[in-house]
This record gives structure tokens, sequence and C-alpha cells, in this order.
């Protein structure tokens, strides 16, 4: 949980996953959805990784949010998630996000994920919450999005943390 220089997760679940299709099967070029506002992930990707990327949705210049109006207009439901609060569909809870914002979400929508997270950050010393600059700690949620209203902070202040698609890239 929560590395200096990305999550473990991330390497397994994604990056050793893409490698090993790529190894097992033939291809010529690489076409993958990244969004128009992530070229700067597009090109971290192509200098460390592959150069044969060809990113479609970055050359229409289409948007998150576009891509969005696209799938609802086909009478394409978007992934649970969104409607919950979470500003992806990556895996709920991810050790990478430090919002409250998003942990609040994943408590209302997803107890036992948010208990599995807490439990298991607790055990390992990790602070998952990342606020002003400082790291605290899970328990810590209940009072901090208390303050933060009081202070005003609107509640869809959302997400500072934005995984992606692709979190596997090198940086
Ligand atoms: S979305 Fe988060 S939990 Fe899932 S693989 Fe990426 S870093 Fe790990």
């Amino acid at each position: 949980m929560a590395f200096p220089k990305g999550e473990p997760c991330t390497t397994k679940l994604k990056r050793e996953a893409r490698q090993y299709w790529e190894r097992t099967n033939h291809f010529d070029w690489l076409v993958m959805g990244f969004t128009a506002e992530e070229s700067r992930r597009s090109d971290n990707f192509r200098m460390t990784e592959r150069t044969n990327l060809l990113t479609p949705l970055i050359d229409l210049k289409i948007s998150k949010q576009r891509c969005f109006e696209i799938i609802q207009k086909a009478g394409i439901r978007l992934p649970i998630s969104y409607h919950n609060g979470l500003p992806n569909a990556n895996c709920i809870g991810c050790p990478k996000a430090g919002s409250p914002n998003y942990w609040a979400a994943v408590k209302k929508n997803y107890p036992d994920i948010f208990q599995q997270r807490l439990e298991l950050a607790e055990r390992l010393g990790v602070k998952l919450l990342h606020v002003r600059g400082e790291r605290l700690s899970l328990t810590m949620l209940d009072s901090i999005q208390y303050r933060r209203l009081e202070m005003g902070i609107p509640q869809d202040e959302q997400l500072s943390f934005d995984c992606g698609l692709f979190c596997e890239e090198n940086f």
C-alpha cells in the first residue's frame, strides 16, 4: 500500500497482465484508450514502454466526459462506480487514492471494502488520507469530513486522485 514508486498491485494486475498478452500475441500496433486529458500519460507510456502506440481518443480530442456521453447515447449504462461517486471504475478502495471524499464514497457505498482497507492500513502503519500535504489515518475520516463541512468545503469538491484506466504507466 502507498509505495513511493507506485502501488505493487499496478504492476501485478495491469502491467504484467498486459506484458503477458504482448508476449503471447502478435501485434503491430498497440491501441489504447487514453483520453484527451491524458496526453502526458500516453507520452510517458510511449517513452518508457512502447513506441508503436496508437491513441485515437487523444488524436480525436475526445475527453473522458465525451466518452461518457457517447456511451450513454448508445444506451450503455456507465459502470456502477461512477453512480456511487467514484472518479473511475478501477479497483474500489484503491490505496493510491488520498482524497477524503473518495474514501467517504467508498465507506458509504462499499463499507466492507472500506473496513478491509482500514484494517490493513492500520496493521501496516500506512496513512492513506492526503489532506493539505499531510498524510492521515483512515480512522480520522469522519472527523476530517466533519471539519471540511464546517469549513464550507463542498462535498463534491472531488477527487484529487485519478488513477485512470492506465495506472500502470511509468513516470
Ligand atoms: S486502481 Fe489502484 S488498487 Fe487498482 S491496480 Fe491501480 S493502483 Fe492498484
